[in-house]
């Protein structure tokens, strides 16, 4: 069971884990309550941002794929110089 409070009223509102991320109606104010995931404060621009940025992995692979890129492009030259 996860608790949030209510963004427009700050009533205290209980709800299941796999609610998260779903948007409840505050039974006091009535107004829709976005509720966090287990991990704490999860907010659309939160998620949409973390979906965005490059991860550490990602990046290793560029690297690889630079020196991949560079290593043919002196495969190249070596053969050019060759024939
Ligand atoms: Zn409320």
């Amino acid at each position: 069971m996860l608790t949030t409070g209510c963004t427009h009223c700050g009533h205290k509102l209980a709800y299941d884990e796999r609610h998260a991320g779903k948007t409840a109606k505050c039974p006091k104010c009535g107004e829709r309550v976005l509720l966090s995931g287990p991990t704490g404060v999860l907010s659309p621009a939160d998620v949409g941002e973390r979906g965005a940025a490059p991860t550490e992995d990602e990046g290793m692979h560029l690297k690889i794929l630079g020196i991949f890129c560079a290593a043919l492009l002196c495969l190249g030259l070596v053969v050019t110089l060759i024939y």
